[in-house]
């Protein structure tokens, strides 16, 4: 019997929307079936009274044209069709030690920055520049070359050889070959949270990417809020005569003599594809499909996968501007941590929240309105606060625990962001916070992983990263949870880099 589809996709999140709209760009006859009510995923907005709020973006890095990230959103037929926001600091550290503000002035800006801060240090400064250029440069082009996948692979040694050569190493090991300065390799590494891991666990093939990119090209937003983003992506599917389907879940997977057959969502019903490409989580994938139909040893690696980090995020709208408090129109996203080195603050993070002590631990603020201001009314401004944070602690709590844990750690926050603004509670309009149970609830992802598996060293990189392809045919991953990983470019490159290796024309 002729298949409905000729691919149905499982979750409308970044790397779904994206895939539908490569494949559905090719001709094919595509269907993403989302179960919440809005596409998006992560990438989603929600309104408060006047204000509203982006659930989850912080900052996109290299929305300019001529990187791999923007030739991924041309591809996909919206480069044209969305605004990024230009930020005018990529960020600033607060610690004891001083107050570091790094501005959107490109690479050579920022290493003049460094060699004048670390004198002793610039001859290193600059051969670690060279190399993480070249690492830069060899990853893009491994992305963006047209070449069959197994001959990307097989020609790496002699094209891409940066990707070889630092494949193993933590963000701190590559650091190190550079300089030993302790407070340096901090700096260098300030936006390690976004990635969810301190520099001494974090893989360099995954950090290199975004590190230079954002250095060298900026953090953007998106005009009126990530849902503007996501919203684009499902409209290009749609203009190319796919299909896109809100609150329709995927309640089961179907396959005969080791091949999909098709699916099963509610409301819908049964639905025939050769090809079902899950943006969901793996272990969700395999629950959907059954455990029976997967090779033991493959099951048994996946349950021995690390999830990554999850977050605790304060969404809270104003009643005033932000220059109330001070806060000049440039800044945008603030790391605040008192001092402690990057792995003893992790080790905190990943605690049982009562442990956590804000004083020491990295949180960070994000001055939404300064970059959109289209966000809030006149007069008034959108802040969020976001610690990193361990899902396994917020999973299984009763109601009322849940909630006083959930008080407990708001408050907590808004303590840290009174002292460093003091008179701000009382100007709060409006107040929610998300924790990893809301980012379960409202996606799935297992544990509230906001960027899929964790990526270490045996979990990241072309080799070893979660693959594309399920030892069942007619199953494909994509989105944070496979390669390259979380985050709303690398959601977005693994649609491209799916697309190009499975689903060629
Ligand atoms: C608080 C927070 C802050 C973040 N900040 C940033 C940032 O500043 N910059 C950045 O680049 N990244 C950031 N991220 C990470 C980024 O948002 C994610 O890594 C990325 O959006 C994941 O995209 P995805 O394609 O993997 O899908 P997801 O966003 O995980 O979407 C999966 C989709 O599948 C749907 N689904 C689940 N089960 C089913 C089912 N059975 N049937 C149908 N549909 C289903 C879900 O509803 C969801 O829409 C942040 C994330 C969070 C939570």
């Amino acid at each position: 019997m002729k298949p409905d589809y000729d691919s149905v996709i499982i979750g409308g999140g970044l790397g779904g929307l994206a895939t539908a709209a490569l494949l559905s760009r090719q001709g094919r006859r595509v269907l993403v079936l989302e179960r919440y009510k809005q596409v998006g995923g992560y990438a989603t907005n929600f309104q408060r009274g006047d204000f509203t709020f982006d659930v989850s973006l912080h900052a996109m890095n290299g929305m300019t044209p001529g990187t791999p990230s923007y030739r991924c959103l041309q591809d996909c037929g919206i480069a044209d069709k969305v605004t990024f926001l230009p930020q005018k600091t990529v960020y600033r550290l607060v610690t004891r030690q001083g107050d570091l503000i790094v501005r959107h002035e490109g690479i050579d800006a920022y290493q003049q920055f460094l060699c004048e801060r670390y004198p002793q240090e610039a001859e290193n400064i600059r051969q670690l520049f060279s190399a993480a250029g070249k690492m830069y440069q060899q990853l893009s082009a491994f992305v963006q070359s047209p070449d069959p996948f197994w001959w990307k692979v097989l020609s790496t040694p002699l094209r891409f050889p940066r990707l070889m050569r630092y494949d193993t190493d933590t963000v701190d090991q590559f650091f190190s070959r550079f300089t030993r300065h302790p407070e340096l390799k901090e700096v260098l590494a300030a936006q390690w949270p976004y990635y969810g891991l301190p520099p001494e666990q974090l893989a360099y093939s995954y950090f290199s990417y975004p590190f230079f990119d954002y250095l060298a090209h900026g953090g953007y937003s998106v005009k009126g809020g990530s849902q503007s983003l996501s919203d684009a992506l499902a409209e290009s599917v749609r203009a190319a005569g796919g299909s896109v389907e809100t609150s329709r879940s995927v309640i089961q997977i179907h396959h005969h003599n080791g091949q999909v057959t098709g699916l099963t969502s509610k409301k819908i019903g049964d639905i025939r594809t050769q090809h079902v490409i899950s943006n969901i989580s793996p272990q969700a994938t395999v629950q959907l499909a059954g455990r029976e139909a997967f090779p033991a040893s493959f099951l048994n690696k996946l349950d021995n996968m690390k999830p990554a980090m999850s977050a605790f995020q304060i969404y809270i709208g104003l009643d005033c501007p932000l220059s109330t408090f001070g806060i000049g129109p440039d800044e945008y996203s603030v790391f605040f941590c008192d001092g402690l080195s990057s792995s003893s603050q992790f080790q905190q993070m990943c605690s049982a929240p009562e442990q956590i002590d804000f004083h020491d631990t990295g949180w960070f603020l994000n001055l939404f309105t300064n970059v959109d201001p289209g966000l809030a009314p006149a007069g008034k401004s959108t802040i969020g606060i976001i610690a990193l944070v361990s899902g396994k602690h917020w999973q299984q709590l009763g109601k009322e625990q849940y909630q006083a844990r959930k008080a407990a750690m708001t408050d907590a926050l808004l303590a840290q962001l009174e002292q460093r603004f003091p008179g701000i509670r009382s100007h709060i309009e409006v107040l929610e916070a998300g924790t990893p149970k809301t980012m379960t609830t409202y996606t799935g992802n297992y544990m509230g992983s906001i960027n899929g598996f964790a990526q270490t060293t045996d979990q990241a990189g072309v080799w070893r990263r979660f693959p594309m392809r399920y030892p069942l045919k007619g199953l494909y991953q994509v989105g944070a949870w496979t390669f390259p990983g979380g985050g709303y470019v690398g959601a977005m490159l693994s649609a491209r880099m799916l697309v190009d290796r499975y689903f060629r024309r």
